[in-house]
């Protein structure tokens, strides 16, 4: 079902300063940044390889990645699997009883089909399931 990581996701509390360690230090180059309205985050992402790494900021204090470094702090939010049918891929989760945050797919940065899954149902991992054309 899965075919490779599409991304890690990655809290952070300034995307302008956390690019430039990323950039400047690690050497490795943003392509771009988006706000994706739904989720109240700005989104920074960084190929590396066949994969990226997205620094998300949030743009609201009750959005999800504020509270969830709140919580737990900056860092590791989520990891992105790449599923080639994501509705095929949900349908399936739903079988196996899986929790699910999205039953349905929704909008993701870049143009990305996307759905969570709950941590409680994939010991304690935020999951993200990710369709890309
Ligand atoms: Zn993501």
């Amino acid at each position: 079902m899965v075919t490779k990581i599409d991304h890690i996701g990655i809290a952070v509390k300034n995307l302008e300063e956390t690019l430039k360690f990323y950039e400047e230090v690690l050497g490795i180059k943003s392509v771009g940044t988006e706000v994706v309205e739904e989720q109240k985050v700005k989104v920074a992402f960084l190929p590396i390889g066949d994969t990226e790494v997205e620094l998300l900021e949030s743009t609201d204090e009750d959005g999800p990645i504020a509270k969830f470094i709140e919580k737990r702090g900056e860092g590791i939010q989520h990891i992105a699997y790449r599923v080639d049918n994501i509705e095929e891929a949900i349908e399936r989760l739903k079988e196996k009883g899986i929790r699910l945050i999205d039953e349905k797919p929704r909008y993701g940065a870049g143009g990305a089909k996307i759905a969570f899954l709950h941590p409680k149902s994939t010991f304690g991992v935020l999951i993200e399931l990710c369709e890309r054309d």
